[in-house]
């Protein structure tokens, strides 16, 4: 199967309002919208979008909301995506670049490289400073009897271990997905920990029912005739290309790129959700 990018999408009156005030420290949690100010932006579809200046209530901190897909950046998380995209079907920074432009799309090779870095630190696994930025808060608005019945229903999984349970526990850790990694030193919270528990599931889960697949109840295999392995070796599969000029300039870019490409072959029937990757 090829592999399947979901780009981000942007909706210009979908605003999302985060869920504490972003002011380092600041516990405020509601914001008052006061003026609507007009943001250019880099996109296919919308040259201008309108963003909100906003209060936040208690403190008076003033912060912007962007519609979503649209950051505080100039460029869109979708042109960032395809950027992504084209990157990892082989195409060079500079050449994404050119193609980019030529649809005019203006974006640098240095954004590029950085829309690429940046979705590669954010796959799961990989050690880094911040899990998504923005969300520094314990509350992630998942009461107790919901965490209590999601264990209860882990549990009946790993009883019954049905390969298609795989899209609940990606539901079950979508709950989760927000909770942030407590600061040096803190003891991690229970949010965090369920997220690791339901990623770690999540994940592992075709791995840890695959002995289940090889025969239906009549004793025929029904072993898919071709695992991941096979498909690169088919060509289906995106291919890690040695880049042109020097190969990838740095290891750590090298090893980002590269686990980026595998994480999309875990999601291949659904789709990898680009915008999940975006801070
Ligand atoms: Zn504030």
């Amino acid at each position: 199967m090829r592999l399947n990018l979901n780009l981000p999408k942007v909706e210009p009156n979908e605003f999302e309002f985060p869920k504490q005030c972003p002011r380092e420290g600041c516990p405020g949690m509601r914001f008052m919208p006061r003026q609507e100010v007009r943001k250019k932006l880099v996109d296919a579809q919308h040259p201008e979008v309108t963003a909100w200046r906003c209060e936040c209530k208690q403190f008076g901190h003033v912060i912007r909301v962007y519609p979503q897909g649209v950051s505080q950046k100039q460029i869109s998380k979708r042109v960032n995506g395809m950027a992504v995209m084209l990157y990892l079907l082989g195409l060079s920074y500079g050449a994404v670049e050119i193609v980019l432009n030529s649809l005019g799309m203006g974006i640098g090779k240095t954004s590029v490289y950085r829309a690429v870095q940046s979705v590669a630190e954010q796959v799961p696994g990989l050690k880094r400073e911040k899990l998504l930025s923005g969300y520094k808060t314990k509350a992630i608005g998942v009461p107790a009897e919901q965490a209590l019945g999601d264990l209860a229903s882990l549990r009946e999984m790993i009883h019954s271990r049905r390969p298609e349970d795989q899209s609940r526990l990606e539901e079950i850790y979508l709950r989760y997905a927000n909770a942030g990694k407590p600061g040096r030193g803190h003891k991690h919270d229970v949010a965090y920990r369920m997220r690791n528990l339901f990623m770690d599931r999540w994940n592992l889960w075709p791995r840890l029912t695959f002995y289940r697949n090889w025969k239906d109840e009549d004793g025929k295999e029904i072993l898919d005739g071709s695992n991941n392995h096979c498909e690169r070796a088919i060509g289906w599969w995106i291919k890690e290309r040695y880049r042109s000029m020097r190969g990838y300039k740095q290891s750590q870019s090298a090893f980002g790129v590269s686990r980026l490409i595998a994480f999309a072959g875990n999601h291949l029937a659904g789709g990898l959700r680009l915008a999940d990757l975006m801070a």
